[in-house]
């Protein structure tokens, strides 16, 4: 396995690393894991990525930060939003929230309509936290997809890991809106051994850990660059080449439990 180190480039290429073109505007500073998942730190200068792939990925990146696994996850962390205000978001129907005065806890707005309705939250009600493992495929999961990839090439990119050759695909990906899906995985134990990607550097790890997340580059042995992203208490992956599932069964022979998204792949989940 190889490890990679955090050296983040300081220079503005002013051509834009998802759509690769120089001739757009550069007016916006590149928060590589969104702000309102807790990042004020890790950020690409103005010249890294063009106003307009910016503003295609802030669709995709506020349809997941608000509707997905990955809001929940957001919720329960209790980031503030940029304006201040405690986080919130709709998950499996449901209205979830923070209060400014519990850490580490998570409320729901139990409405009577709702709660008969879905068998989430009456699991929820019934079992107490272990609902929390109960995660449903739902449309928002080409959202997480393509920001999870987003993520994956900004920090990839930023620091030489990939052969840029070998992430089009994800690009196109994340910029055409196509309907198709690339698959990821939500991996449901985190006893695992990698070195973080912020690892060399203590002051970004620790900044890092601080707001909850960190990450991890794997090359495979087949030379797929796998994306590992923790946030909260999820830790997700995504084959930042290729849909090729292939790594999946290193993951299963180092007994990952680990359930594949979106739906179509589900068969693959190793539970
Ligand atoms: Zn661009």
């Amino acid at each position: 396995m190889k490890s990679f180190s955090t050296n983040i480039k300081k220079e503005k290429p002013y051509k834009c690393i998802l759509c690769n073109s120089s001739n757009e505007y550069f007016t916006t500073i590149e928060h590589i894991v969104p702000h309102s998942l807790g990042n004020n730190f890790l950020t690409l200068d103005k010249g890294w990525v063009c106003d307009k792939c910016n503003n295609i990925c802030s669709g995709f990146e506020s349809r997941a930060l608000n509707n997905s696994s990955l809001s929940f996850q957001k919720v329960l962390m209790g980031h503030k939003t940029k304006k201040g205000k405690q986080p919130k978001a709709t998950y499996n129907h449901i209205e979830w929230f923070s209060e400014k005065t519990k850490k580490n806890s998570i409320s729901i707005d139990l409405n009577k309509k709702k709660l008969n309705k879905n068998p989430f939250i009456k699991y929820f009600v019934e079992n107490n936290t272990k609902a929390f493992i109960q995660l449903a495929h739902n449309k928002f999961d080409i959202d997480i997809s393509k920001l999870l990839l987003k993520i994956g090439i900004e920090m990839t990119c930023s620091l030489s890991l990939n052969n840029s050759d070998n992430i089009d695909n994800a690009k196109k990906f994340i910029l055409n809106n196509e309907n198709e899906s690339w698959p990821f995985l939500l991996i449901q134990d985190k006893g695992f051994q990698m070195k973080s990607l912020f690892g060399p550097s203590k002051f970004i790890h620790s900044h890092a850990l601080a707001s909850n997340f960190d990450i991890f580059i794997y090359e495979n042995q087949t030379d797929e660059l796998i994306f590992f992203f923790s946030y909260g208490y999820f830790l997700y992956a995504i084959n930042l080449y290729s849909k090729n599932l292939n790594w999946l069964e290193e993951l299963k022979n180092d007994n990952f439990k680990f359930v594949a998204f979106p739906i179509e792949f589900s068969k693959f989940s190793n539970t």
